[in-house]
């Protein structure tokens, strides 16, 4: 199904990182691009499109300074995920547009009620990295095909195999 990931509230110097993990993570999943809101940051935009020119795309990035807009313009589903959501496994996603929103601090309250969905990958506080991972491999799996990749790797049982197409 096409996704779209919402990242809330990017502060470039403390989620470098952490964002750009998010827009990995999003597009080895299969979503068709990353919106980030909070603070605009041309590094973190350079890095996702290096990315999708060696490895192959499509994914796009965009910043939207309001996370409110991004959610209330989307049309599609969406689904947030939160530690205080119900158990992704029970929830029943239907095919079609959706976006899933993770935040980076606090999670304004408002988000819960623009959200179709509350979705949590376990009870517990950890990242959202690792509960978009879960989620989107829970929906899609893994993405196998990526056009205009400039490198390929082959599976190996040991080393390192990349083609060069
Ligand atoms: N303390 C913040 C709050 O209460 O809104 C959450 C901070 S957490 C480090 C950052 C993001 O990770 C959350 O907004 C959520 O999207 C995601 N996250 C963390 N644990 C999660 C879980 N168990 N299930 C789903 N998402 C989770």
């Amino acid at each position: 199904m096409p996704v779209t990931v919402l990242r809330m509230g990017h502060r470039p110097q403390r989620d470098k990182r952490v964002t750009t993990h998010c827009a990995l993570v999003a597009r080895a999943f299969g979503a068709e691009g990353i919106i980030y809101s909070g603070v605009k940051d041309p590094k973190f935009e350079e890095t996702i499109h290096k990315v999708v020119g060696s490895w192959g795309g499509p994914f796009f990035v965009r910043y939207e300074k309001s996370w409110r807009k991004a959610i209330r313009e989307f049309k599609g589903k969406k689904a947030h995920l939160t530690m205080y959501g119900l158990p992704f496994e029970e929830v029943h996603i239907p095919k079609g547009n959706l976006l899933v929103i993770v935040g980076a601090e606090k999670v304004p309250g408002e988000v819960y009620s623009l959200a179709d969905y509350n979705i949590a990958i376990g009870s517990q506080p950890h990242s959202e990295i690792a509960a978009l991972a879960v989620f989107l491999y829970h929906i899609s799996g893994v993405k196998e095909e990526f056009d205009g990749a400039r490198l390929r790797i082959t599976p190996s049982i040991r080393g390192k195999k990349v083609n060069i197409p």
